[in-house]
């Protein structure tokens, strides 16, 4: 990639941020101190959550979601095959084995309706899911509301992975309140909205889950009298009553997402700018652009289009080459999991999930993060003109 290259996603990082990272270096916790708890409660806060627990990365929450939830080896999880591969992996981790359920076309995200025909046939068959994970594809919600509905009929728990969609909204409500869900996940890795260089959070509003998943998080020991099987032994006692991992965040990454959280409302609105620009200029290019469903308020972390193949005289390859020879560090969102080798090799099939695999034959994700400037914006419609043409 050559230097000049417009990313597809970027951190933004300002004064305010290095500063807070310096003073944690400066202070006497680099890890296990005040700015994890604080970053915890404001990000619960902000979500209207009760409880947030933070870890090392979005794969982490997810595995200690799983684990919180009891998934083990005679369950099952569902997920969308139009993710990244850790929405998927965190089941295996647990020794569940995982399915998908195929995507809309028009939201990209798991289709309910796909979900709940899918749900009739496990349930004759006595192999329904112990969770689904619904993925906030590109940020915008999945129908919440619906996916709930079926979790009380058929009796499932579920996790939003919401990696892409922190600041976004569901039927006015800030994802992460859990009002339709057991837990919620984002994601801090640098081209999400907001950054802890790694890092991931999870959200819940049952106490029993969020003193679970603290416990996971750091070696399933704990100091609490509370949670330990007998009395103390003394000032250094403490219990392991749990197989936990080290999944901790650092004070330094707490320290930078306190100081990140700040300025979320403000990179959500630039992406909503960029969001609307994109939408006119590229009004006549022979590409789908990304359908904004009315229920949600999309935290934009992607914007993928769709090429319309028919149209132009230019295999989807091709494009995406010359797109990134001429400086537009487009991405690809997402290889469907499903057709992966690790996964193929479990026994899925291309044609197995045929809505992602044809939106995954056209799509493109063209640069979208707050610090892309009208100018860098022009630069890249430009491009895909001449690109296209
Ligand atoms: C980025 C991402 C993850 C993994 O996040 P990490 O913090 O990098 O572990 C999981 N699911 C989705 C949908 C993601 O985009």
């Amino acid at each position: 990639m050559s230097t000049d290259m417009i990313p597809y996603g970027k951190q933004d990082i300002n004064q305010d941020d290095i500063a807070a990272v310096l003073d944690v270096l400066n202070s006497d916790f680099l890890t296990q101190g005040p700015q994890v708890p604080l970053f915890e409660k404001t990000v619960a806060d902000y979500c209207d959550a009760q409880f947030g627990v933070a870890v090392n990365s979005a794969t982490s929450a997810l595995h200690i979601a799983c684990l919180a939830l009891d998934l083990g080896e005679d369950d099952i999880i569902w997920t969308s095959p139009n993710t990244f591969v850790a929405s998927a992996n965190c089941g295996l981790y647990c020794g569940a084995k995982v399915d998908f359920v195929d995507i809309d076309p028009q939201t990209y995200n798991l289709c309910a309706d796909k979900l709940e025909q899918k749900l009739i046939k496990a349930k004759s068959q006595n192999k329904l899911p112990k969770i689904v994970i619904p993925v906030h594809f590109a940020g915008q919600s999945c129908d919440m509301k619906r996916i709930h509905q079926l979790s009380q009929e058929y009796g499932f728990s579920i996790i939003e992975d919401a990696s892409h969609a922190i600041g976004g909204k569901y039927l006015d409500k800030p994802i992460g309140d859990c009002q339709y869900s057991d837990i919620t996940v984002f994601s801090f890795h640098p081209v999400k909205i907001i950054t802890t260089a790694e890092g991931g959070l999870v959200t819940t509003n049952q106490p029993g889950l969020a003193e679970k998943m603290q416990l996971l998080r750091s070696h399933g020991v704990t100091r609490d009298p509370k949670l330990m099987t007998k009395e103390s032994e003394g000032g250094w006692y403490y219990q392991q009553v749990d197989l936990g991992f080290n999944y901790r965040m650092t004070e330094m990454q707490a320290a930078l997402g306190v100081s990140q959280m700040q300025r979320l409302d403000e990179f959500v609105a630039k992406r909503h700018q960029l969001q609307q620009r994109y939408d006119e200029l590229l009004q006549d290019f022979p590409v789908i652009t990304p359908y904004q469903s009315l229920d949600a308020y999309s935290a934009l972390h992607l914007y993928p289009i769709q090429i319309e193949l028919d149209k132009v005289n230019k295999s989807h390859k091709q494009i995406f080459k010359d797109l990134r020879q001429n400086g537009i560090g487009v991405n690809l969102h997402y290889i469907p999991v499903h057709t992966q080798p690790y996964y193929q090799n479990m026994g899925f099939k291309l044609g197995d999930f045929p809505n992602a695999e044809n939106y995954y034959s056209r799509a493109i994700s063209i640069p979208m993060f707050q610090g892309l400037t009208f100018d860098m914006q022009d630069q890249v419609v430009d491009t895909l003109k001449k690109v296209l043409a």
